[in-house]
Order: C-alpha cells, then structure tokens, then sequence
C-alpha cells in the first residue's frame, strides 16, 4: 500500500556530518540575523534552529531509573519491533515466506528458547488474519512492540489515522487505547505508483506515549505526549520551525525523556543539533548534548554516546565533564549500525554491518577496558550459507 513502511526516508545519522557541533562565539556572531531567514555561521555551519539556542543546560536531579512495569525499553533503539519480558521475549515478524502482507508475533521463552505464534484458538492454521497472531501491513503499517503494564501495544491505521492498540499478552484481545496522529502521506507526482507515508517515532513511558512528527522536506516538527488509554489531544511540548527539522531518537529513562534534534540547510547536507531532555516533572526542556549522536544510553548520571565521527564518549551529567571512553581497540565504522546498552552492569557496544549483518559486541569494564568480544547474528536468517548458529557467539540483549 505504501511505498515506506515503517521508515522515514532521512534522519541525519545516514548523511556525513560535517560539522554539526557549533562553537559558542560563532553562534553569536549569527544570532543578530534573526530575520527568520536560513543563515550559515561564519564558517559556514549550519546555524542551530532558533528554538534551541537558549536552552539552559541540564541541572536537574539525576533519575534515570528503570522500572519494568512502567518504562520505555530505551535500549533497544527506536521503533523496535521486540520487546522483553519478566520470562522471554515478545518479537513481531514479517511473514515473507507465507504469501501474505503481514507480520505474525512471535514468544520466545527465555529458559527454553522455546519460539511459538502467539494465538491460543483451536483449529487455526497460523495464515491468515483470522489468526491471533497476524497483523495484517494494511491495518498494522508500523511493526513495532512496545509494552507497558502487562500488556503489549502497537499502532494501528483507522482511516487516516494512527491510533495505538493494547494487545494482550496470549494475543486474544485487541483494544484501542488512543490516537496519535493523523498520517502524512506524500503522493509523488513524477511516480504515481509512489505512495510515501511517514511514520512517527514513538515510545511508552510512564502512562504517555511520546512521539514526534518529522518527515523530509517537512518546516516544522513536534515532540508530543499523549495519555494511554484516554480520548484526550496529544499535548505538544516542544516545537521547531526551520528548515528540514528533525526530532528523533526520543528515549525515556526514569524521570526525563530525552530526544535528540537538527535542522539541516539547503542541501540537506549539513546539520546543527543537539541532544535536549523533557523532564516529566516540571514540563522544562534542557539541554544534554551539542552533538549530534549515532547511539546513546543513559546509566546512573552518565550519558553513553557515540558521534558522528565514531567516537565513544562519557558526559558526566552532575558535572558536565565530557570524557573519551572505551580504549583505542574499539573499531568504531562509519558503516555500522550503532548501538549502545546495559547488560550485567556493563557498557556494551553493538556494531552491526550494513551489508553482511554481522554484529560485533564489545563488553566493556567500568574504565571502557574491553572485557569480552562477541560475533553474532540478530536473526538466525541473517547467519550466511555454510555456517550455523554454532559457528557464531549468541549475542547479548538489553533487558535479559
Ligand atoms: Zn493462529
């Protein structure tokens, strides 16, 4: 039906960067130009969207606590299609070798590593959508997971719109929750088969899933919340107006909810950003990062991130001290899926390549020395010809 399904066609982490992080003086020096007109900084950077540029630096009280029942899995990136539980783990999954549009959810208990559809009615043939466990693209285009309170949610298109649904955990009970938004949709007119739909990013966090609005070409975009289970407006709480805004990589720990933005200048090539976090407390926005990041994660008062020119860093968010991390070993590539998270109370860095979908794990130490090594796949289909689950490393995951 359309031609991106659970994709935007852009975010900044796919283009080079090149030169995103303003310095202080050069931001003053093209602040007077506030005609609302695009301007470049006096080497040519991009000039930070207007929006962001007297936002105060974090100083609020360090919660970036994780509560199972309540929390956003941040760790498993945005939009992830898997979540975790107490015993195992829910995954939704394109059904490419059924002939059918649709994506079927999957249980994997942990202690078996026992996989099975989840969808208890007797008599079924797991095939189509009458069953539990079908979620047909046309109705479900954005096979995502997210869970909260002992139940799974997902988005679903009613008409124009997007609303979330709360999904049982035995797959039984199907029931809407709220609306987001209402679709954008992009017809291409040199290709009328060409349909592009954007999809929010979102997560659930506390009794609200937040989300953000941002598409290509777009002049303006919204950080949003919007209450579960209620009739209620999202509620908007933070806006850009410029050129080519993007808000992304929304992920909630404990008390704030932090997202990153950048708005790009005419080529599309160049951006300015930064990393910023909503308190859920007070309503104010403050400032993490100047950087604009490939992956992130937020443990004790410490912000994890990697940016754009593949180095590891540590900011102190008590302190505001930024500091290199990880030894000089950890190969960092431009062409890798970056990922950071948690596990056992270890930084772990997960690369993944673009074309062979090779993921390499390094475990880290307190001080970023590496402790261990992994080399595996995410999907067992990923696990090229001629070798088997028993030539690569079982891969660690957030949340186990
Ligand atoms: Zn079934």
């Amino acid at each position: 039906m359309f031609g991106c399904t659970g994709c935007h066609t852009s975010k900044p982490e796919d283009i080079v960067n090149t030169g995103a992080s303003l310095a202080a003086d050069v931001l003053a020096e093209t602040q007077q130009d506030v005609s609302g007109e695009e301007v470049s900084g006096a080497d040519g950077t991009v000039v930070l969207s207007k929006e962001l540029r007297n936002i105060p630096e974090f100083s609020g009280e360090i919660d970036f606590t994780y509560v199972y029942d309540t929390d956003a899995q941040s760790d498993l990136g945005q939009n992830s299609s898997q979540v975790y539980t107490k015993d195992g783990c829910y995954s939704m999954e394109y059904a490419a070798a059924m002939n059918i549009d649709a994506c079927f959810l999957y249980y994997t208990d942990a202690a078996s590593d026992e996989k099975v559809l989840v969808c208890s009615k007797s008599n079924c043939t797991h095939r189509d959508e009458t069953c539990d466990a079908c979620f047909m693209m046309e109705e479900y285009p954005m096979p995502i997971l997210e869970q909260y309170h002992g139940a799974l949610y997902e988005v679903k298109l009613d008409g124009d719109y997007l609303n979330i649904y709360r999904i049982s955990f035995d797959g039984a009970v199907r029931q809407k929750s709220c609306t987001l938004m209402r679709l954008n949709i992009e017809e291409k007119v040199e290709d009328d088969q060409s349909v592009s739909a954007f999809y929010p990013e979102l997560k659930i966090h506390r009794g609200y899933v937040y989300f953000s609005d941002y598409y290509a070409g777009c002049n303006t975009c919204s950080l949003y919340r919007v209450k579960l289970d209620s009739q209620e407006e999202p509620e908007v709480l933070f806006t850009m107006t410029d050129h080519s805004p993007f808000l992304y990589q929304i992920r909630p720990y404990g008390r704030y909810v932090n997202f990153e933005t950048a708005n790009a200048d005419k080529s599309g090539m160049n951006f300015a950003g930064g990393m910023y976090t909503y308190d859920t407390e007070d309503g104010t926005i403050s400032h993490l990062s100047d950087q604009i990041i490939h992956g992130y994660t937020i443990q004790d008062s410490f912000l994890y991130y990697i940016d754009m020119n593949g180095g590891l860093y540590r900011k102190d968010l008590q302190t505001g001290t930024i500091t290199p991390f990880g030894e000089d070993a950890l190969e960092i590539g431009q062409n890798d899926d970056k990922q950071l998270f948690f596990h056992e109370g270890h930084l772990v860095v997960a690369l993944t390549d673009w074309e062979t979908r090779l993921c390499t794990q390094y475990v880290l130490d307190e001080e970023g020395r590496i402790l261990s090594t992994l080399e595996g796949y995410e999907y067992e289909s990923y696990i090229p010809e001629g070798q088997s689950k028993e030539d690569v490393d079982t891969l660690l995951h957030p949340y186990t």
